[in-house]
């Protein structure tokens, strides 16, 4: 007689420390902490060490304090969030390596750590992994600048390489032909607050914002769009509604960057902040992407192909909705995703997530005020850069191991 086949229980991998991935921690943690109101399906994955968790490190960088670390407004640490008593409470198996292919039809992760190639198996897999800046991609868009331009991403890199800049920009005598020059190319959010923050650690520097054509700021309203306008303009960031072509190393150290129409800027300091770009190994792994690479998933965050597949934040297009990529829309995206993770575990069917019909600007401007906007709402000034100070402050505490945070903001 034949034996009955045992089906051996899932395997659910979380790939990246992500913002949502944050909160389905904190929940996987709450639900060990009250296994009488958890689901069992959770519950035993985790008591398994079925449910994996493959990212490379126990830190994250917390974006919307960056600018504020480069203009010398807080300390880089305090941008940090150490999600190390997080990993061990939640209960995951933490795979500290970074992952480079994924092979949907086989629901097979490729992963690298160190020298060590690995891989791994899944029957479930939820994505939050962000965006990239391949060298490869961004030499594509904008030839030279693989080699030549200092990458926003990934953020660590960034500020860490951050401070050698500012001393740079610092010691440039002030008696040379010319100002020590910073171009920032993209003027999304990121490279607005970034040319901001650049000019308020170093304003003795030229910086420039190499915006292409659409009006500064409009991703938001147009009186949104005019505070920044105006805002940029005050500070003296010079804006160049110009589309980069190309960048080449220049004499003495400078790089020159070409612009449409047959323009030239040269720079000490060439930083690429046009947006987040898909990672390169979703583009071979079988699942549905967007036409920029992301993954493509629908209202429950579930792979538009792969169902037993989810994917939010930074690396997701949604189907169904336009969702800005933002650390707010992960965030949203985090309680939602934890449901749907614990659904599917249980061979429950996931919920729609609605999206936001608004969503929060508020954007740093280095010298210790915020541009917020909220639907119609906007308004800007310093207690807007409290709040936002605030808002930030309390995501960190709630997750990071560390000490209760020093407060060192400067008046
Ligand atoms: C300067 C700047 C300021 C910003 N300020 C704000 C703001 O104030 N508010 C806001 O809402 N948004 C802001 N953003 C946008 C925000 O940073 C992103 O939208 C957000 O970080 C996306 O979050 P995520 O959860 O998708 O991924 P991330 O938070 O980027 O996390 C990705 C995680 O995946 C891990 N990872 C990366 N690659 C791999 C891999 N190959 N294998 C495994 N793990 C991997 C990383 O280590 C990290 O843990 C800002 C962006 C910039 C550039």
């Amino acid at each position: 007689m034949a034996s009955p086949s045992v089906k051996s229980p899932p395997v659910l991998a979380l790939v990246g420390l992500g913002h949502a991935h944050l909160f389905v921690l904190e929940q996987f943690a709450a639900w060990r902490k009250k296994p009488s109101q958890a689901p069992f399906a959770v519950t035993s994955a985790l008591a398994d060490g079925r449910v994996l968790l493959i990212t490379p490190g126990t830190t994250l960088v917390y974006s919307g304090m960056v600018p504020s670390v480069m203009a010398g407004r807080m300390a880089a640490e305090e941008a940090q969030l150490d999600l190390r008593e997080l990993i061990a409470k939640s209960g995951v198996v933490h795979v500290n390596a970074s992952v480079n292919g994924l092979e949907a039809g086989k629901r097979l992760i490729h992963a690298r750590r160190g020298n060590e190639l690995l891989t791994l198996r899944y029957d479930m897999l939820s994505l939050n992994a962000g965006g990239a800046m391949p060298s490869a991609v961004c030499e594509a868009q904008i030839p030279g600048s693989g080699e030549l331009a200092l990458k926003l991403r990934p953020m660590e890199r960034f500020l860490a390489l951050w401070p050698r800049l500012l001393e740079q920009a610092q010691s440039h005598p002030t008696d040379a032909a010319a100002p020590y020059a910073i171009a920032v190319i993209g003027a999304g959010a990121g490279g607005i607050e970034i040319a901001l923050a650049a000019k308020a650690a170093a304003p003795a520097a030229s910086v420039s914002l190499v915006a292409g054509h659409q009006p500064v700021g409009s991703f938001g309203g147009a009186v949104f769009a005019k505070r920044i306008q105006l805002e940029l303009a005050r500070a003296g960031v010079h804006v160049l509604p110009l589309r980069a072509l190309r960048m080449e190393a220049a004499a003495s150290g400078q790089t020159e960057l070409q612009l449409e129409g047959g323009a030239r800027l040269h720079c000490h300091a060439p930083i690429l902040a046009h947006g987040s770009q898909a990672h390169t190994w979703l583009a071979e792994s079988g699942l549905a992407l967007d036409e920029r690479g992301f993954a493509s998933v629908n209202d429950c965050y579930q792979s538009t192909s792969h169902a037993e597949v989810f994917a939010v934040g930074d690396m997701a297009t949604r189907s169904d909705a336009t969702i800005p990529r933002s650390g707010v829309a992960a965030v949203r995206a985090g309680p939602a995703l934890a449901a749907n993770l614990s659904a599917a575990l249980s061979g429950a069917a996931p919920k729609p997530h609605p999206p936001q019909s608004r969503y929060l600007y508020l954007l740093a401007t280095g010298n210790g005020q915020a541009i917020a906007q909220w639907g119609g709402f906007c308004a800007s000034g310093r207690l807007l850069m409290a709040w936002k100070n605030h808002i930030d402050r309390r995501f960190v505490a709630r997750f990071s191991s560390s000490s209760p945070l020093p407060n060192t903001d400067k008046p």
